[in-house]
């Protein structure tokens, strides 16, 4: 059962300081197939299904040159996590751990990454395998994934980074 304010053995909330905006831009949304979060995996996969990440105008321009990377980086905003524990008990085990020794979705910035597998892309919509987000997440940025920034096709040394 997933919990909304109830604390386990050993969690701290505390009271969140006002938010300062950071002038965070969704730039597009995340359709997948999971609607709660019990049924949404922990991790993606690489054989996951095929989830698809819609840019919003004027955002679009910006997919240019996407398609020569194998691997993406997805960072998205878990907009369902509460934001005021710092310290957590994972449901899998009793030992309670500090909110940034964690992976969870519950934290004072609720950021999620994923590193991705393109397969595709069609129009404004950018196709791929490996999340683990609720449909409807909003997109924060797609990047190449760090380790082969290097595009498949022949760079460009003028290219800026
Ligand atoms: N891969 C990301 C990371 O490591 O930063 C997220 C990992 S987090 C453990 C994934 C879990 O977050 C899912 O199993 C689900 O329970 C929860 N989740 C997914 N989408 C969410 C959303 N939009 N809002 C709140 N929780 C979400």
């Amino acid at each position: 059962m997933l919990r909304n304010n109830e604390l386990r053995a050993g969690e701290l909330a505390i009271d969140t300081p006002p938010a300062r905006d950071a002038g965070l831009i969704f730039i597009g949304r995340i359709r997948t197939p999971w609607k709660s979060r019990e049924d949404t995996p922990r991790q993606g996969r690489h054989d996951g299904p095929v989830c698809r990440l819609e840019i919003f105008e004027p955002w679009v321009a910006a997919l240019k040159g996407v398609e020569f990377h194998r691997n993406l980086e997805v960072i998205y905003w878990l907009h369902q996590s509460r934001r005021d524990l710092v310290l957590q008990s994972p449901k899998h085990n009793n030992l309670t751990r500090g909110t940034f020794s964690l992976r969870s979705p519950q934290r004072p910035n609720p950021i999620g990454t994923s590193i991705v597998t393109l397969v595709g892309i069609e129009g404004n919509t950018v196709l791929v395998r490996g999340l683990d987000c609720l449909d409807e997440t909003p997109l924060l940025d797609l990047k190449p994934d760090r380790c082969e920034f290097t595009p498949l096709a022949q760079q460009n040394p003028n290219d800026p980074e």
